[in-house]
């Protein structure tokens, strides 16, 4: 009796834990992936890595390490603060 119990009741709950456990664990990793797809701070290395030449000295600079300034509406990358001063007092 105690055999059809466990068989009958307990079984089902235990499957059904796993079940919910692993639709869980599915759910979550959609989620994680659909947050690295769409932030762009996780996203690829593309717009983080990628060299921009400094137009005042000439040194490449990574677009996510460099000083920014929009001139005439387009974006420049600096080196450093200076060189982003120089550029605008020219
Ligand atoms: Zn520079």
């Amino acid at each position: 009796m105690i055999r059809f119990l466990i068989l009958r009741f307990v079984f089902p709950l235990l499957i059904f834990f796993l079940i919910r456990s692993v639709l869980r664990s599915v759910v979550a990793g959609q989620a994680r992936n659909a947050a690295h797809r769409f932030n762009p701070r996780t996203a690829p290395a593309a717009t983080g890595t990628e060299l921009k030449k400094d137009p005042v000295c000439g040194t490449y600079v990574s677009m996510a390490a460099s000083v920014t300034s929009t001139v005439n509406g387009s974006v420049v990358h600096f080196c450093s603060p200076q060189c982003r001063d120089k550029y605008r007092a020219a």
